[in-house]
């Protein structure tokens, strides 16, 4: 997770209004994640004879693989061993696992069925939301808490919608968490029974591992991305209980397999749900607000 990038070490959730970084704290500043040997098994194989073919083949196929993923953390932090790493992580997971419990609670209590956007930059979360507020609005009361790195383009957006939009800026930060959600509930006017939708931070890898207290996350794919991204950011793929297939109006123009991305993704999840659907042309979009209702109508309340 996110002790890879460093973005996750500094958190004190408990005692911090910024909790994503502590001040100076850069987020690549770490050394290259392999052993000081690395290098001498590349440099051992520079004046390699040509006389053992078969030999080299083998070595071809796994020369260009640096495989991290197996250590009990999988990850290597400068000046920090594993069991620290490891400890660390499950630090910021705990505490944040505890802030979301809080989250969920409080959304329970106030009737609010919370959904989690997560995706990649570009994917159309925003517009996406748009048109979904655009299209609900006059059924269901919708808030909006908008995570991005810097500015509030996106909040501007929604609220020109009419709805109320909390913008987070996470500065270095490349994740909500569920710390960082709460202080948003506390400035957000929720009317109780709400829709209220949380668009993460563009980001394919982290956001996957942080519970914000809601009740499903929904990852948003888009038809550009290519159809292999479940296998390539399996994390996201297997929290999502839905993946939206975004920008369907742009398949003719593409060489995007549909069916071979349902299966990547059923792959990683065999309960994910998956839409194909345009922002645009409002493709798919009656079948995602039918799934949004079957849950909602449980926990929140439409407008009589
Ligand atoms: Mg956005």
């Amino acid at each position: 997770m996110c002790t890879v990038c460093g973005c996750g070490i500094s958190v004190d959730a408990e005692h911090s209004n910024n909790p994503g970084h502590a001040p100076g704290k850069s987020s690549h500043d770490h050394s290259h994640p392999h052993s000081p040997g690395h290098h001498h098994h590349e440099h051992d194989h520079l004046p390699h004879s040509h006389d053992d073919h078969e030999h080299d083949h083998q070595h071809d196929r796994t020369a260009g693989l640096l495989d991290f993923g197996n250590g009990r953390a999988g990850v290597h932090i400068a000046g920090m061993g594993q069991e620290r790493t490891i400890s660390i992580e499950r630090d910021i997971l705990s505490k944040n696992d505890a802030f979301a419990a809080t989250n969920r609670v409080r959304l329970q209590n106030a009737r609010v069925f919370a959904l989690n956007l997560v995706s990649s930059p570009g994917s159309g979360k925003t517009s996406l939301l748009v048109r979904t507020i655009t299209d609900l609005k006059d059924k269901w009361p919708i808030a909006v808490i908008e995570g991005d790195q810097q500015t509030s383009r996106d909040a501007d957006r929604i609220r020109a919608t009419g709805a109320p939009a909390v913008q987070i800026n996470t500065g270095k930060g490349c994740h909500l968490d569920a710390h960082m959600v709460g202080h948003a509930l506390d400035r957000l006017s929720i009317q109780s029974g709400s829709l209220l939708f949380v668009e993460n931070v563009g980001n394919l890898v982290c956001p996957a591992a942080f519970d914000l207290g809601e009740a499903h996350k929904v990852v948003v794919l888009s038809v550009t991305e290519g159809e292999d991204k479940p296998l390539k950011y399996p994390d996201m793929f297997a929290a999502a209980d839905l993946m939206l297939l975004n920008k369907s109006d742009l398949l003719p123009h593409l060489d995007f397999d549909v069916s071979a991305c349902l299966a990547a993704a059923q792959r990683v999840n065999p309960r994910i749900r998956s839409l194909t659907v345009s922002a645009r042309t409002g493709e798919g979009l009656a079948a995602f607000y039918s799934w949004i209702e079957e849950r909602a109508y449980a926990v929140a309340d439409p407008v009589p």
